[in-house]
Protein backbone atom coordinates (compact mmCIF):
# COMPACT_ATOMS: atom_id res chain seq x y z
CA UNK A 1 0.00 0.00 0.00
CA UNK A 2 1.14 3.36 -0.98
CA UNK A 3 1.32 6.88 0.83
CA UNK A 4 1.81 10.21 -0.95
CA UNK A 5 2.59 13.23 1.61
CA UNK A 6 2.54 16.47 -0.47
CA UNK A 7 6.06 18.59 0.84
CA UNK A 8 4.77 22.26 -0.08
CA UNK A 9 7.75 25.07 -1.28
CA UNK A 10 7.51 28.29 -2.91
CA UNK A 11 3.85 29.50 -3.18
CA UNK A 12 2.55 26.68 -5.05
CA UNK A 13 4.92 23.49 -5.53
CA UNK A 14 4.28 20.32 -4.33
CA UNK A 15 7.38 17.82 -3.48
CA UNK A 16 5.91 14.64 -3.24
CA UNK A 17 7.12 11.81 -0.99
CA UNK A 18 5.90 7.94 -1.79
CA UNK A 19 6.42 5.63 0.62
CA UNK A 20 5.38 1.84 1.05
CA UNK A 21 3.92 1.03 4.34
CA UNK A 22 5.54 -2.76 3.76
CA UNK A 23 9.01 -0.92 3.67
CA UNK A 24 8.59 1.55 6.37
CA UNK A 25 11.65 4.15 6.93
CA UNK A 26 12.34 4.38 2.74
CA UNK A 27 11.13 6.62 0.40
CA UNK A 28 11.04 8.48 -3.26
CA UNK A 29 10.84 12.04 -3.28
CA UNK A 30 9.64 13.31 -6.67
CA UNK A 31 11.02 17.06 -7.83
CA UNK A 32 12.77 18.58 -4.79
CA UNK A 33 12.38 21.97 -5.89
CA UNK A 34 13.90 23.02 -2.59
CA UNK A 35 16.57 21.25 -0.03
CA UNK A 36 15.55 22.66 3.33
CA UNK A 37 12.13 21.63 3.44
CA UNK A 38 13.02 17.43 2.06
CA UNK A 39 16.37 17.41 4.63
CA UNK A 40 13.73 18.85 7.31
CA UNK A 41 11.01 15.86 6.88
CA UNK A 42 13.42 12.98 5.67
CA UNK A 43 15.23 13.84 9.42
CA UNK A 44 11.97 14.56 11.30
CA UNK A 45 10.11 11.33 10.30
CA UNK A 46 13.80 9.23 9.92
CA UNK A 47 13.29 8.75 6.68
CA UNK A 48 16.20 7.01 4.02
CA UNK A 49 16.05 8.28 0.55
CA UNK A 50 15.79 5.20 -2.10
CA UNK A 51 15.55 7.25 -5.12
CA UNK A 52 14.63 10.90 -6.64
CA UNK A 53 12.10 11.34 -9.62
CA UNK A 54 12.62 14.25 -11.73
CA UNK A 55 9.96 15.38 -14.19
CA UNK A 56 12.01 18.16 -15.54
CA UNK A 57 14.35 20.28 -15.29
CA UNK A 58 12.94 23.79 -14.70
CA UNK A 59 14.54 25.28 -10.74
CA UNK A 60 11.35 24.96 -9.25
CA UNK A 61 11.22 21.05 -9.53
CA UNK A 62 15.15 20.74 -9.41
CA UNK A 63 16.91 23.55 -7.27
CA UNK A 64 17.14 21.00 -4.22
CA UNK A 65 19.01 18.32 -5.52
CA UNK A 66 22.76 19.18 -5.84
CA UNK A 67 21.91 19.51 -1.74
CA UNK A 68 20.17 16.34 -1.36
CA UNK A 69 22.27 14.02 -2.99
CA UNK A 70 25.56 15.59 -0.72
CA UNK A 71 23.44 14.05 2.40
CA UNK A 72 21.91 11.01 1.00
CA UNK A 73 23.23 8.73 -2.24
CA UNK A 74 20.44 7.11 -4.29
CA UNK A 75 19.82 6.90 -7.91
CA UNK A 76 17.86 10.13 -9.64
CA UNK A 77 16.26 9.67 -12.70
CA UNK A 78 15.18 12.34 -15.28
CA UNK A 79 14.18 11.98 -19.13
CA UNK A 80 14.77 8.49 -20.80
CA UNK A 81 17.51 8.66 -23.34
CA UNK A 82 15.99 8.32 -26.02
CA UNK A 83 12.11 9.32 -26.88
CA UNK A 84 10.90 5.74 -25.75
CA UNK A 85 9.46 4.52 -22.52
CA UNK A 86 11.67 3.33 -19.68
CA UNK A 87 11.35 0.90 -17.29
CA UNK A 88 11.95 2.32 -13.45
CA UNK A 89 12.40 0.06 -10.32
CA UNK A 90 12.94 1.10 -7.07
CA UNK A 91 13.40 -2.76 -5.45
CA UNK A 92 13.58 -1.02 -2.04
CA UNK A 93 10.49 -0.51 -2.04
CA UNK A 94 9.55 -3.01 -4.64
CA UNK A 95 8.19 -0.55 -6.78
CA UNK A 96 8.54 -0.17 -10.77
CA UNK A 97 7.47 2.71 -12.78
CA UNK A 98 6.99 3.68 -16.47
CA UNK A 99 9.28 7.02 -17.16
CA UNK A 100 6.67 8.22 -20.26
CA UNK A 101 8.39 11.13 -22.06
CA UNK A 102 5.42 13.86 -22.63
CA UNK A 103 7.05 16.67 -24.41
CA UNK A 104 5.39 20.31 -24.62
CA UNK A 105 6.10 22.47 -20.93
CA UNK A 106 9.94 21.57 -21.80
CA UNK A 107 11.38 18.79 -24.16
CA UNK A 108 12.65 16.59 -21.61
CA UNK A 109 9.30 16.81 -19.71
CA UNK A 110 8.77 12.77 -18.00
CA UNK A 111 6.01 11.46 -16.46
CA UNK A 112 6.42 8.54 -14.14
CA UNK A 113 3.69 5.49 -14.27
CA UNK A 114 2.73 2.54 -11.75
CA UNK A 115 0.95 1.01 -9.03
CA UNK A 116 -2.09 3.42 -10.36
CA UNK A 117 -0.65 6.64 -10.24
CA UNK A 118 1.60 8.77 -12.32
CA UNK A 119 3.12 12.14 -11.05
CA UNK A 120 2.65 14.82 -14.18
CA UNK A 121 4.83 17.63 -13.08
CA UNK A 122 3.85 20.98 -15.36
CA UNK A 123 2.17 18.67 -18.06
CA UNK A 124 -1.02 17.77 -16.52
CA UNK A 125 -2.54 19.43 -13.41
CA UNK A 126 -5.73 19.11 -12.12
CA UNK A 127 -8.17 21.37 -14.12
CA UNK A 128 -5.30 22.29 -16.53
CA UNK A 129 -1.84 22.21 -18.36
CA UNK A 130 1.31 23.57 -18.07
CA UNK A 131 2.47 26.47 -20.31
CA UNK A 132 4.42 25.69 -23.54
CA UNK A 133 8.06 26.73 -23.31
CA UNK A 134 9.87 24.81 -25.24
CA UNK A 135 7.57 22.33 -27.49
CA UNK A 136 5.18 23.00 -30.14
CA UNK A 137 1.21 23.20 -29.31
CA UNK A 138 1.06 19.54 -31.24
CA UNK A 139 3.61 17.83 -28.67
CA UNK A 140 2.14 19.48 -25.83
CA UNK A 141 -1.43 17.91 -27.06
CA UNK A 142 -0.16 14.71 -27.61
CA UNK A 143 1.45 14.21 -24.65
CA UNK A 144 -1.74 15.11 -22.50
CA UNK A 145 -3.60 12.80 -24.91
CA UNK A 146 -1.19 10.16 -24.05
CA UNK A 147 -1.81 10.50 -20.17
CA UNK A 148 -5.77 10.96 -20.94
CA UNK A 149 -5.30 7.30 -22.15
CA UNK A 150 -3.94 6.12 -18.92
CA UNK A 151 -6.28 3.57 -16.62
CA UNK A 152 -9.55 5.56 -15.61
CA UNK A 153 -8.57 5.06 -12.07
CA UNK A 154 -5.01 6.30 -12.08
CA UNK A 155 -4.66 8.78 -9.24
CA UNK A 156 -2.68 12.17 -10.60
CA UNK A 157 -0.62 13.84 -8.32
CA UNK A 158 0.99 17.49 -10.02
CA UNK A 159 3.42 20.16 -9.32
CA UNK A 160 1.70 22.77 -8.64
CA UNK A 161 -1.76 23.77 -6.70
CA UNK A 162 -3.05 25.76 -9.52
CA UNK A 163 -6.33 23.81 -9.06
CA UNK A 164 -8.90 26.39 -8.34
CA UNK A 165 -7.83 29.15 -11.06
CA UNK A 166 -7.64 26.08 -13.63
CA UNK A 167 -10.81 24.84 -12.40
CA UNK A 168 -12.59 28.59 -12.32
CA UNK A 169 -11.07 29.53 -16.25
CA UNK A 170 -12.56 25.85 -17.42
CA UNK A 171 -15.60 27.40 -16.21
CA UNK A 172 -15.43 29.93 -17.74
CA UNK A 173 -14.95 27.93 -20.97
CA UNK A 174 -17.61 26.01 -19.81
CA UNK A 175 -20.33 27.16 -18.31
CA UNK A 176 -22.71 24.49 -18.74
CA UNK A 177 -20.32 21.97 -17.24
CA UNK A 178 -21.97 20.12 -14.26
CA UNK A 179 -18.55 17.90 -12.52
CA UNK A 180 -16.51 21.25 -13.21
CA UNK A 181 -19.18 23.44 -10.45
CA UNK A 182 -19.26 20.59 -8.32
CA UNK A 183 -15.35 20.33 -7.80
CA UNK A 184 -14.50 23.63 -7.66
CA UNK A 185 -17.26 23.97 -5.16
CA UNK A 186 -15.06 21.14 -3.22
CA UNK A 187 -11.90 22.96 -4.39
CA UNK A 188 -12.84 26.52 -2.85
CA UNK A 189 -13.58 24.54 0.60
CA UNK A 190 -10.31 22.18 1.01
CA UNK A 191 -8.11 25.71 -0.15
CA UNK A 192 -10.39 27.78 2.51
CA UNK A 193 -8.99 25.09 4.88
CA UNK A 194 -5.54 25.51 3.85
CA UNK A 195 -5.73 21.81 2.01
CA UNK A 196 -4.07 20.30 -1.04
CA UNK A 197 -6.46 19.72 -3.76
CA UNK A 198 -4.89 16.43 -5.06
CA UNK A 199 -4.73 13.82 -6.33
CA UNK A 200 -6.87 14.58 -8.88
CA UNK A 201 -7.58 11.27 -11.30
CA UNK A 202 -8.04 10.59 -15.11
CA UNK A 203 -11.79 10.27 -15.12
CA UNK A 204 -11.97 13.44 -13.37
CA UNK A 205 -9.50 15.44 -15.64
CA UNK A 206 -11.53 13.73 -18.46
CA UNK A 207 -14.91 15.16 -17.22
CA UNK A 208 -13.20 18.16 -15.73
CA UNK A 209 -10.19 19.63 -17.63
CA UNK A 210 -11.21 21.43 -21.01
CA UNK A 211 -7.55 20.64 -22.33
CA UNK A 212 -8.53 17.34 -22.54
CA UNK A 213 -11.87 17.90 -23.76
CA UNK A 214 -10.95 20.06 -27.00
CA UNK A 215 -13.28 17.71 -28.60
CA UNK A 216 -16.39 18.55 -26.73
CA UNK A 217 -18.17 20.56 -29.16
CA UNK A 218 -19.37 23.12 -26.00
CA UNK A 219 -15.08 23.63 -25.57
CA UNK A 220 -14.43 23.81 -29.59
CA UNK A 221 -17.85 26.77 -29.79
CA UNK A 222 -16.51 28.53 -26.51
CA UNK A 223 -12.62 28.66 -28.44
CA UNK A 224 -14.25 30.12 -31.40
CA UNK A 225 -16.11 32.31 -30.32
CA UNK A 226 -13.19 33.85 -28.24
CA UNK A 227 -10.63 33.61 -31.26
CA UNK A 228 -13.33 34.36 -34.04
CA UNK A 229 -11.75 31.50 -35.66
CA UNK A 230 -13.09 28.54 -37.43
CA UNK A 231 -11.17 25.45 -35.69
CA UNK A 232 -10.93 22.57 -37.49
CA UNK A 233 -9.28 20.25 -35.53
CA UNK A 234 -8.75 19.36 -31.74
CA UNK A 235 -5.45 20.73 -31.67
CA UNK A 236 -6.41 24.08 -33.18
CA UNK A 237 -8.78 24.26 -30.34
CA UNK A 238 -6.11 23.48 -27.61
CA UNK A 239 -3.77 26.20 -29.08
CA UNK A 240 -6.85 28.81 -28.65
CA UNK A 241 -7.43 27.47 -25.01
CA UNK A 242 -3.81 27.81 -23.91
CA UNK A 243 -3.42 31.16 -24.87
CA UNK A 244 -6.99 31.92 -23.81
CA UNK A 245 -5.46 30.80 -20.41
CA UNK A 246 -2.01 32.76 -20.44
CA UNK A 247 -3.95 35.64 -20.00
CA UNK A 248 -6.75 35.02 -17.63
ZN1 LIG B 1 7.94 23.77 -15.15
Amino acid sequence: MLKLIPIPAFETNYIWCLSNVIYPGKVVIVDPGAAPPVLNYLKTHKLELSAIFITHHHKDHTGGLAEIVQHYSCPVYASPDSANQEMISVPELDLSFTAIPIPGHTLDHTAFYGHELVFTGDTLFAGGCGRLFEGTYQQLYDSLQTLAALPKETQVYCGHEYTEHNLQFGLTVEPENKDITSKLKLVKFLRAEQQCTLPSSIIEELNTNVFLRCDQPAVKAAAEKYSGERLESPVDVFRVLRDWKNGF
